[in-house]
């Protein structure tokens, strides 16, 4: 192997993607940073958080000021795409090392003996420059392979031929000697010195295929490294489309494919109700993909066989669960009440096969089982629904079948899908490091695992709602009549936050932690449609929150037009109405408990001149809620808050209308003034008129409507909470 020439041309299935020019402006630990982003840009490579690098660099002790051997290594939980350098625990090299002997002592070695887990936490020892990062619990081997570089990952084309019943064979007829095969073995010291010895007993050896697992590559040059991890890529993968099966993949297709509005909406109507059943303990999120690829696998003669086999590589289980819940129908009687007791009777088969499945590989010590429903629900006709504990979570769920898939359909092409053994599975399941991995993630917020819609963020107090709630966790659905001020609002809440981790397919519902949707609340169509995508988005809902509203000035003889009259109650009353009502039907499919939370208004109870319909329509609004919440009890909540006049922020309130005001309420102002400025006057008159003397704005009515959804208030229903500073008038009794 020459480390001269780029064998960029050679790959036919990865994407080189090193540059020299780039590479080489780079300090050696930038270099290792630069690697690992490099791998994880192509998802032929590895999966999200999947894999790891090391490079053992010269470093400057920060005491002794002398130069010192530092292995550099990715930590735990990071992932290569996005890693930068602080993902990366530094370790020094010749204590690490020092544990071999330290391990080599202890007389009941082995793998999944004691010393083994006790090895871990040894490394806070070896800690260079007090880098806090965790290092990955596949560090033995980054430290024992004799090279400077390693680099480990879990592709599907070499996880196919680690899957495979022949997977040796196989490993020495694509590469010969120039890779190494090892059984499967959980990573640790022990599997770390047998590839140590494997090394030395085959010196020409470039790499390693890990059973039930995935390779690595070694070399003194990064960049060579990083080319040969490519070549034993490329090379499955083309051994691979050699013998790919054509037509014939997954034994062919037993169902024909539905057409894509029939199967969306079988998707929505069948989706919340799934959800309430796959969240009787804990709420999950939704992905759905339903591209060709997961229809063939859905569709497919022995698609229910391989995925009741089980899935092959620990990263893939870990997120999916050991199997998924294949649901035996047939897409083309398109009868959902069949559909849904079929799902009804796997789910309790499944519950109880898990059960099994822990009641007989647990272990004295492992901890208590863990939630029995499945992660992954594969529908004929209807694709693919993967649940997380978030949206991000959901897609990595994914992600990770895909991967499932497309071992098993590279296992069956060359040779026979073999699942990984059961106790082994479960070992990596409910190891101890694996559940000290769980333990170390942040605390769960209060709207987390929550998807909130927000009717009216485009502006306002919905728009203040939307940033308030995703604070707390919740998914927000942002919807305007607007659509651009609604997708805006869902892209601000994304550029904030990020899109989330993951990269699922191409599912129909790859998007972040909010998005925008418009919808004409009049309308119930408009309406169930605007739900219908909420339950492809995210797979349910748990609280809505109306902001939406409308307020018509009379005209000039103070006469509101009858079309005037019956627009404002269109949207302040029957709007939030349908809104609530095609809710109602969700939340009664998922069986989860939910809330409902109205924006009435302090006029609703103060009859003034000047706002004869707006206040008619409120007061109608408050009654509204009182009803609702009557109908749906004991299910959801619904309740409101009655904010005063919130200027800032508000389109209810043009410049006319402010001027209109000061006017009325003899406000000195000048026409000068700008819209913002005269909008403070008109504000600042208000919060004299309050008990408190201070202005109300959107953010105060957002927190009243975060603690109306959120458990601390979970006593309430059928009331409406002022958010007015407090005005005599407007006291409710
Ligand atoms: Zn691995």
């Amino acid at each position: 192997m020459s480390t001269q020439t780029t064998r960029k041309e050679r790959f036919a299935f990865v994407r080189h993607l090193w540059q020299d020019e780039v590479a080489n402006q780079l300090s050696e630990i930038d270099r290792l940073v630069y690697r690992s982003n490099k791998l994880g840009e192509d998802l032929t490579l590895t999966n999200t958080g999947g894999g790891n690098t090391s490079s053992k660099l010269s470093e400057r002790d920060p005491l002794t000021g002398e130069s010192v051997e530092v292995l550099w290594v990715k930590g735990s939980g990071g992932d290569l795409r996005t890693a930068k350098r602080d993902g990366f625990a530094s370790l020094y090299l010749d204590k690490v090392r020092a544990m071999k002997a330290v391990y080599l002592n202890d007389p009941g070695r082995g793998p999944k003996t004691p010393i083994e887990d006790a090895m871990y936490p040894m490394y806070s020892h070896c800690l260079f420059n007090l880098n806090p990062r965790a290092c990955s619990i596949d560090t033995p081997l980054h430290t024992l392979v004799p090279y400077k570089h390693v680099d480990h990952l879990h592709p599907n084309a070499v996880i196919a031929v680690a899957a495979s019943v022949n997977q040796e064979r196989l490993t020495r007829e694509i590469y010969g000697d120039e890779v190494i095969y090892v059984p499967w073995q959980r990573p640790g010291f022990d599997i770390g010195l047998q590839i140590e010895q494997l090394i030395k007993d085959h010196p020409q050896a470039r790499g390693i295929l890990l059973g039930h697992h995935g390779m690595s590559s070694w070399s003194n040059d990064d960049k060579t490294c990083y080319e040969t991890a490519l070549e034993i890529i490329d090379r499955a993968a083309r051994y691979i489309e050699q013998h790919d099966r054509g037509e014939q993949t997954f034994g062919g297709q037993k169902y024909g494919a539905l057409p894509d509005v029939d199967r969306r909406r079988m998707q929505s109507e069948i989706i919340p109700w799934l959800r309430g059943q796959v969240s009787i303990n804990k709420r999950f999120v939704a992905t759905v993909q339903d591209d060709e690829r997961m229809l063939r696998f859905v569709n497919s003669h022995d698609g229910p066989r391989l995925a009741d086999l089980g899935t092959s590589c620990p990263d893939h289980f870990l997120r999916t669960k050991i199997k998924p819940l294949f649901v035996d129908w047939d897409p083309s009687t398109r009868d959902l009440d069949r559909l849904t007791q079929s799902i009804a009777d796997g789910l309790v088969q499944y519950r109880k096969d898990y059960q099994a499945y822990y009641e007989k590989c647990r272990r004295p010590d492992s901890p208590a089982m863990r939630d029995a429903n499945p992660a992954v629900v594969l529908i004929p006709g209807l694709g693919m629904i993967a649940w997380g504990k978030n949206k991000s979570e959901s897609r990595v769920t994914a992600e990770f079948y895909n991967c499932a898939i497309e071992v098993m359909r590279g296992a069956e092409a060359i040779d026979k899908y073999e699942a990984m053994d059961q106790q082994e599975a479960f070992d990596i399941e409910y190891w101890s490091l694996e559940e000290a991995k769980l333990r170390r993630l942040p605390p769960e917020k209060e709207l987390d695992r929550q998807i909130v819609v927000v009717v009216g963020a485009g502006a306002g107090i919905g728009k203040a709602t939307a940033h308030r709630l995703v604070k707390e966790g919740a998914h927000i659905v942002c919807v305007d009549l607007d659509e651009a001020a609604a997708k805006a609002i869902a892209e601000e809440i994304i550029d904030k936050y990020g899109p989330g981790i993951g990269v699922a397919g191409t599912g129909i519902s790859d998007c972040g932690p909010a998005i925008g949707l418009s919808c004409d609340i009049t309308n119930r169509e408009n309406v169930a449609r605007m739900f219908a995508d909420i339950m492809l988005a995210y797979g349910g809902i748990d609280s809505v929150v109306i902001t939406a509203g409308i307020f018509v000035p009379p005209d000039k003889t103070g006469r509101i037009e009858d079309t005037l009259w019956a627009r404002t109650f269109g949207i302040n009353v029957t709007g939030a109405y349908i809104v609530a009502d095609e809710a109602h039907k969700i939340f009664q499919k998922q069986k989860l408990p939910g809330n409902i939370v109205l924006t009435t208004s302090a006029n609703a109870v103060v009859a003034k001149k000047g706002s004869l319909a707006y206040d008619t329509s409120k007061a109608a609004a408050n009654h509204l809620v009182r009803e609702l919440a009557v109908e749906m009890a004991p299910l959801v909540r619904v309740n409101a808050v009655a904010p005063a006049t919130v200027v800032k922020g508000s389109t209810m309130f043009p410049r006319d209308r402010v001027i209109a005001s000061l006017t009325k309420y003899q406000v000195p102002f000048s026409d000068e003034e700008s819209d913002d400025e005269l909008r403070d006057k008109l504000a600042s008159f208000y919060a004299k008129r309050s008990l408190m003397q201070t202005a109300i704005e959107p953010d105060d009515q957002a927190e009243a409507i975060f603690l109306l959804i959120s458990p601390r208030l979970s006593k309430t229903t059928g009331h409406v909470i002022p958010v007015d500073g407090g005005l005599q008038d407007g006291f409710l009794r």
